[in-house]
This record gives C-alpha cells, structure tokens and sequence, in this order.
C-alpha cells in the first residue's frame, strides 16, 4: 500500500504556506469548531499567529450530531476564514462533508478536513485525492488503525500524496470523558505509515481542563503536532464550549507542546 513505510520508507513531509507539517518542529493548527463571525474569526487567527501558532482551523460546514444545532455559515464561513488568512499569513483547513462540495471548499482552504464520521467515505476520499490539496484524514469514531490507514490509501491512490492523519479520540467504554485519546496510535501509526500524524486533544477528551496535558503528552509519544480547539470567550462559542481552550490556556499549551518537543 502506498501508505505503507514498506513502500516509502521516508517520513512524508508536508509544505503548506511555509508551515513544515512533518518536520523536525510541532505544528499548532488553532482555532474556533465553527467560524462565527468575521471579526471573531480574525481575532482568533491574530492569537494563533500571536502564540506562534501554524494553521487556524474553523468549520463552516459542520457535522453536528443534531439537525437543530448550527450547521456552520457554509460558504461564507470559508470566505471569512480567507479573510483570516490575508490578515495574518496563516494557513487555513476547513471540513468538507460532500463529495459535490469538495472543489467549493478547495477553491478557499490549504487543507481539506475529513471528519471522524466520514472515514470512511470513499466517494468524498477519492473526490479529496483528486482535489490536488493536502487533506488531513480524522480518525474515525470506531475506526481501527488499519482501517483508518486503508481510508488515507483511498486519498493517495488518485495521486495525492499529502495526507496528514489525525488521533481525535475513539469511543470506548470510558463515559469520563468524550472520548479516548488513542496515544498508541501515534507510535503504531508511525511504524506502519510514513504519513505524519498529529493529536486532537480537544475532541479527544472533550473538557477544556484535559486538553492541555493530553496535547502534551500527544508530542510527547511523538506526534508531528496538535490541531485544538480556542475562542475568545470558551463559554460563549456556538460549538464544542466545553473542550474550548481560552486564548490563556492556549498560550500555555503551546509553551508546553515546544518545551516538550524540545525535551525529545
Ligand atoms: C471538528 O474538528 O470540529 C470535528 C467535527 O471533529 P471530528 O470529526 O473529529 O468529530
Ligand atoms: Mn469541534
């Protein structure tokens, strides 16, 4: 398989922007679960950039559990989001759920997000290998490793070769938390793959008070960086409030995420 160290014994390496993704250096993607407003987009972008944050996350078009709740601003959340990145240089990713919306959400994105719930949706992985962007591939809810490394094996085999992997948590027994942070996965994924893999702490524990040590010790098994959840005011925000880091504690996590990726 293409995904296989086997067939590529070298990590891959992933340039977006500038932003090293897989390098020698964690990468930070940041940012809000849904894109609220233009002006609460740009703030957001202007602390991760401030933090030295690489990419600021933000959905717009959203998979939530109810067809009640938000759903994201869609199009124009992106084009907020575009508006973040002319502001502060950084690179953006934003979830697609469609096969027919894959070229929209290309057309605004760096990398294209495939959420936990579409794993495994092959008609959507092949549309974002053909996209021609990098895509970052979230670990499905009840996905083993092998199956998640078959799904990155649909992007690469339409001839992308820039798939980032993404631990977000798995449903397990555990009801303490939203979800287990998988850790074994980093090591077993790097054994396996040359694809780089990075942490989803927020998901992964799903209260604001667990994140930081949890993106800790993600770098700490040797990830090539964490993607997590911030807002101006955590209580506040339209989706995911309680795994919502605040600009402080996202600040402190990121000193943290460098001094133990210095330390390996
Ligand atoms: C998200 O990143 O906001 C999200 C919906 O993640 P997941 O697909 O991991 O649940
Ligand atoms: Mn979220």
């Amino acid at each position: 398989p293409l995904a296989s160290r086997e067939f590529h014994p070298e990590n891959t390496v992933i340039n977006v922007r500038g932003q090293i993704i897989g390098g020698s250096k964690p990468v930070i993607m940041a940012g809000p679960c849904s894109v609220e407003s233009l002006d609460n987009i740009v703030e957001i972008a202007q602390a991760v950039k401030k933090a030295g944050g690489n990419v600021l996350r933000g959905g717009a078009f959203k998979p939530r559990s109810s067809p009640y709740s938000f759903q994201g601003h869609g199009e124009e959340g992106l084009k907020m989001m575009a508006i973040a990145r002319e502001k502060t240089g950084l690179p953006i990713i934003s979830e697609v759920m469609e096969p027919d919306k894959v070229a929209l959400v290309a057309e605004y994105v760096d990398i294209l997000q495939i959420g936990a719930r579409n794993m495994q949706n092959y008609p959507l992985l092949r549309a974002a290998g053909k996209s021609g962007k990098p895509v970052m591939l979230k670990r499905g809810l009840s996905g083993t490793i092998e199956e998640w490394l078959m799904a990155a094996e649909y992007i690469l085999a339409e001839g992308n070769p820039n798939v980032i992997l993404c631990e977000r948590g798995i449903r397990t027994y555990e009801t303490a938390t939203r979800n287990t942070l998988d850790l074994n996965a980093v090591p077993v994924v790097q054994h396996l793959s040359h694809l780089p893999i990075v942490v989803d702490p927020s998901h992964g524990v799903g209260k604001a008070q667990f994140v930081r040590p949890m993106a800790r010790a993600g770098i700490a098994a040797g990830a090539a960086g964490v993607i997590v959840e911030i807002h101006p005011n955590p209580a506040k925000a339209w989706s995911d409030a309680s795994q919502t880091l605040d600009f402080d504690e996202f600040n402190l996590m990121v000193d943290d995420v460098n001094r133990v990726a210095s330390a390996l």
